[in-house]
């Protein structure tokens, strides 16, 4: 329909208006002309709309069967939601081209490619900042120490019959003689970069005339533990990507980290922290409660599952490629308190007192009352279970988790169950619920028998709902031994929140255990060492290898 000229009427709102003068007149005048120009009007419009309603009819489609209801009318109909997803459908990820020419230029249109190979022939400025940048390495940033790093034994026969080359001599080869490393120190007043430069000379075994580098030198760490301490904290307690931290790096500190070699951070962290998780693992089984859930994660590998086990005072994750809960019994088998979980049935295997969330529950019995609103069975066991349950947690808000106050309910639970067991339900959500109740009769409430046992799973999904902040940002990009990595230091420092312990401080401290943390006393500093090694047996990526040893001693050591 158009519109109007010089007004914003539709045709349709005009000729409504025309219809009512026409009437008006021959109400006036009763002249037939005017009679004869409603009716004509009338008539078109109800031809109008039949054809509007055989067209709905005609394009509408049929929920049972999921066709248009009448394919012979066939009226080119799309849904504005399809018509949404044409004009803006994109998609990431390599695309796959049908000519090689077509391949060989969109390879030509990438973002960096033309900033660096193309648009940098032309824009000054572009051209002066990649020279920038090419020069801004490690290598230039100004020194904060000088180690010289000497070995009194030899490698190959353990004799101590050592001499070193003479001083500025250099070492010929693939073996370089001084390597830089790179730390952040922590003081009250702010962070401070450190620069280490590292040196070594030739040594000879006099004994055995075999030619080394001292060991010490080869596996200089790159990265020590004070920023790799920040960069973990800030990556796993901040969300912070490696590309991000890199930037932050090198805007705060003026140093350049890869992101490799940010990835193997957290490799040496997590390989640095194994022990205490795997202590921190002790302790949760060891407690009186324990808090668990599950939830799903895509690798690149495809799907597998994180598991979280709680206490009141730790977290800790676990990686497993499935959802069977096999393990769970191999790693529950010692423990003896009570298991509170939702009710996945896996966990029915366990052996152990348990006690299912009883908010899960309360959302499925809500769920089950909004679909059947006039349900009166169903109300008659959702009601009573409100109530007592009310009750209870009222108790609960007074007097804490405590077995005590809570015995004075036992003979309400003993009566709500007796009843529902009396009773059978016409009402198929009825009888389902009724039947589940009955089944989980000795987990409902549980946690009126013990004390400090909680009556929903909140511990655990508070914690699964961190991960899933983490996962949110790396779906399908993550690897099993990087999910790992990353889970370890994640139960650290969750566990470092549930305890109210700061997560840097903890990392800084270089204790590997939580417990030994908190015991120490308060001002208790550790001596830093003047280098840090790569931990023996700690699987080095190629990048990070000591290099081929190759020294030639052109006119052999002199000292
Ligand atoms: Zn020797």
């Amino acid at each position: 329909m158009g519109a109007c000229l010089g007004c914003s009427w539709s045709e349709a709102d005009a000729s409504g208006l025309q219809s009512l003068v026409w009437r008006m007149r021959w109400e006036m005048t009763r002249d037939e002309i005017w009679r004869q120009k409603l009716t004509t009007y009338n008539l078109e419009d109800c031809a109008a709309l039949r054809r509007v309603t055989e067209f709905v009819y005609a394009a509408a489609i049929d929920p049972e069967t999921g066709l248009r209801s009448r394919v012979e009318a066939n009226p080119l109909v799309a849904s504005v939601q399809d018509l949404d997803k044409l004009s803006n459908e994109r998609k990431w990820g390599p695309v796959r081209f049908f000519h090689a020419a077509f391949d060989y230029i969109n390879a030509c249109a990438y973002f960096d490619y033309q900033r660096q190979r193309v648009f940098v022939r032309t824009s000054k400025t572009l051209k002066k900042n990649r020279r920038r940048l090419a020069q801004c390495r490690n290598d230039k940033v100004r020194l904060s120490q000088r180690v010289e790093i000497t070995s009194n034994q030899c490698p190959s026969c353990q004799g101590a019959n050592i001499i070193r080359s003479a001083k500025g001599k250099k070492v010929t080869g693939q073996a370089p003689s001084r390597k830089r490393a790179f730390d952040l120190l922590f003081t009250s007043a702010g962070i401070r970069r450190k620069v280490i430069e590292c040196r070594t000379r030739v040594h000879e075994c006099l004994s055995c005339q075999e030619i080394f580098l001292p060991e010490q030198y080869q596996r200089l760490a790159k990265h020590f533990h004070g920023l790799m301490s920040w960069a973990m904290f800030e990556h796993v307690a901040h969300r912070i990507s490696y590309g991000i931290l890199a930037e932050m790096l090198k805007e705060c500190f003026g140093l350049t980290v890869s992101r490799s070699e940010l990835h193997l951070c957290k490799s040496l962290m997590s390989w640095y922290y194994r022990t205490g998780f795997r202590r921190l693992l002790r302790r949760i089984l060891s407690s009186p409660v324990l808090h668990i859930d599950e939830t799903e994660v895509n690798l690149r590998t495809g799907k597998g599952y994180v598991w979280v086990f709680t206490t009141l005072e730790e977290v800790m994750f676990l990686y497993r490629p499935t959802r069977e809960g096999d393990f769970l019994k191999k790693l529950l088998k010692d423990f003896h308190g009570v298991m509170v979980s939702d009710f996945y049935t896996t966990y029915d295997a366990i052996d152990c007192p348990q006690q299912k969330c009883l908010i899960h529950l309360m959302r499925d019995m809500n769920q089950d009352l909004l679909n059947n609103p006039f349900d009166q069975e169903l109300q008659s066991i959702t009601g009573p279970f409100g109530v007592l349950l009310r009750q209870i947690i009222t108790t609960i808000d007074q007097h804490g988790l405590k077995r005590g106050p809570l015995k004075k309910h036992h003979r309400g639970v003993t009566q709500f169950f007796q009843s529902l067991a009396a009773q059978l339900f016409h009402s198929e959500v009825a009888e389902a619920l009724r039947q589940r109740l009955l089944k989980y009769r000795d987990k409902l409430f549980t946690f009126t028998k013990y004390d400090g046992v909680p009556w929903n799973n909140n511990n655990a999904e508070n914690a699964i709902k961190r991960f899933a902040y983490y996962r949110e940002n790396t779906v399908g990009v993550m690897k099993e031994a990087g999910l790992k990595d990353y889970l370890i230091l994640l139960s650290i420092c969750h566990t470092c929140r549930y305890r109210g312990i700061s997560f840097l401080k903890f990392l800084l401290s270089r204790e590997r255990d939580l417990g030994t943390f908190c015991d120490r006393p308060r001002h208790a500093t550790m001596q830093l060492p003047m280098i840090e090694l790569y931990p023996k047996g700690f699987p080095l990526p190629r990048f990070a290898r000591p290099r081929a040893k190759k020294i030639v001693g052109s006119d052999g050591p002199a000292e």
